[in-house]
């Protein structure tokens, strides 16, 4: 890139810095203090440079770091200016001045990236959780749950059969007990997962037991793949609550199991009714 066009990609304070190995003023930074967990990025390109788990205080006045985000994240030069026989940072991917190195760090590199915050964009790691569901065809569990306030992204696919990598043939010879599932990100701060729950047993019958209405098989179960000892207690608790309530006069055959590994189905299934514009499927 021309210096023109740096120019235009960066703020005055960020050419001075990045493009003329200038040096903001210590304490000045705005990510000296800064102790949210995330990813440090290269203010001119994007490149990952630093994880905030390796952030420490060293009272110098920049953000300093023990060690870069991955190998070849930056890459270090000998640096002879100011009369000081310095390690000078750059970016490994685009160059770009960030600060210098030090072997003043604590353990377990001893190393300590002294780096001006100006360089640096900080990108907060959203807390979000998973959930996975099963109650028969996923094409109406995913449309349900995918309305939601709080639900980021929800995918369908197979857990907890006998067999990597199943195709939806596979799961459909009712032999491998995978069953048919919709996997949920979701951000706790704005949907709970006891409100998921609620959501789960109103998408389907749990007192069918492999199967649901017209769609008969295992693969159909009812079942609440559960990734923590917590997932798992607010599961048992919310059937126990249902049973408690005798909404249904039979048994609730849902299954509480730990979650498996997660196989993507096919991407025709993936928002299957939202792609064919309709509401619900049959099994409704
Ligand atoms: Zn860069």
């Amino acid at each position: 890139m021309s210096d023109e066009e740096w120019k235009k990609l960066l703020s005055e304070e960020q050419y001075n810095v990045m493009r003329k190995k200038g040096t903001e003023l210590p304490f000045s930074g705005k990510y000296t203090y800064n102790k949210g967990k995330g990813i440090y990025q290269c203010a001119a390109c994007g490149n990952e440079l630093f994880s905030s788990d390796t952030k420490f205080e060293s009272g110098i006045g920049w953000p300093s770091f023990w060690k870069p985000a991955y190998d070849g994240s930056v890459k270090t030069i000998e640096d002879n200016s100011l009369g000081m026989r310095r390690i000078e940072v750059i970016c490994g991917k685009c160059g770009s001045h960030l600060g210098h190195l030090f072997p003043d760090g604590p353990k377990p590199t001893g190393q300590r990236y002294c780096i001006n915050s100006v360089a640096l964009k900080f990108n907060k790691e959203e807390k979000m959780e998973k959930a996975t569901f099963g109650g028969g065809c996923f094409w109406g569990v995913e449309a349900k749950f995918r309305k939601l306030k709080g639900v980021v992204n929800t995918t369908v696919g197979y857990m907890g059969g006998t067999f990597k990598n199943p195709t939806y043939e596979d799961i459909c010879t009712d032999k491998t007990s995978h069953a048919e599932v919709v996997h949920i990100e979701y951000d706790p701060s704005k949907v709970t997962y006891e409100e998921l729950l609620d959501v789960f047993w109103k998408v389907h019958n749990p007192t069918q037991f492999n199967r649901q209405g017209p769609d008969i098989g295992t693969q159909y179960r009812s079942v609440i793949f559960f990734y923590s000892p917590k997932q798992e207690a607010l599961a048992k608790k919310s059937l126990k609550k249902l049973e408690d309530s005798k909404v249904y006069d039979r048994k609730i055959v849902t299954q509480i199991a730990p979650a498996a590994e997660f196989y993507k189905a096919e991407e025709y299934h993936q928002r299957y009714l939202e792609k064919h514009g309709l509401d619900s499927c049959k099994a409704f």
